[in-house]
């Protein structure tokens, strides 16, 4: 399982990618936000630890556009913030889970041990299915056509193919990611589709 960390407490993030890597872990890590974006565009991760307060861009805004191409990789929100309205604002973002610090390396240990469960679970039901469903969008892969809403989107053959991978998971093949730019502009574009 292959994780970013992101956090600009360079202590804590050391301490968390050390005992990450300790636990069987593969750890990038990084303590810029626009590091992060980088990052998040061009490597496939299982799952993001995201801190919120960052230099360059924060973890808030980082969040939202990752989920305008990325509905699937599980993120993490670890926040000084302990207010219920930040944990509001990160889950309706779409973040998966919430951490509150100071916390224990352990105790997010425990967390991303459940987080990689639900994972395996949800990716085996899937595989199972010739239809993914997730929120709003359906995407039939017999059919060849995807939904939102129940609306059908419609998307060049390349946008559909993009979203087929990565509704199915499976890492960008070097065909898409051979131009970076070129698959920021489709990814980017079927964020905008998906609304
Ligand atoms: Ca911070």
């Amino acid at each position: 399982m292959r994780l970013l960390v992101v956090e600009d407490e360079k202590s804590l993030r050391d301490d968390i990618t050390k005992k990450l890597r300790l636990d069987g872990y593969e750890a990038d890590a990084c303590g810029d936000g626009n590091e992060a974006r980088e990052l998040l565009a061009v490597e496939r991760y299982d799952l993001v630890l995201l801190d919120i307060n960052l230099p360059g861009a924060d973890g808030m805004t980082i969040l939202r556009e990752f989920r305008t191409v990325n509905y699937e990789t599980p993120v993490l929100i670890l926040s000084a913030r302990s207010e219920i309205t930040d944990k509001v604002e990160g889950l309706d973002a779409g973040a998966n889970d919430y951490l509150t610090k100071p916390f224990s390396v352990e105790e997010l240990l425990a967390r991303l041990r459940v987080t990689a469960r639900r994972l395996a679970m949800m990716q085996a039901n899937n595989a199972n299915e010739s239809v993914f469903r997730n929120g709003k969008l359906r995407v039939d892969y017999a059919a060849g056509s995807a939904y939102m809403d129940e609306e059908e989107l419609h998307l060049t053959p390349i946008e559909y193919k993009l979203l087929c991978l990565l509704s199915q998971n499976v890492p960008i093949s070097q065909k898409y990611r051979k131009s970076s730019d070129t698959y920021l502009y489709y990814t980017k574009n079927l964020g905008q589709e998906l609304g």
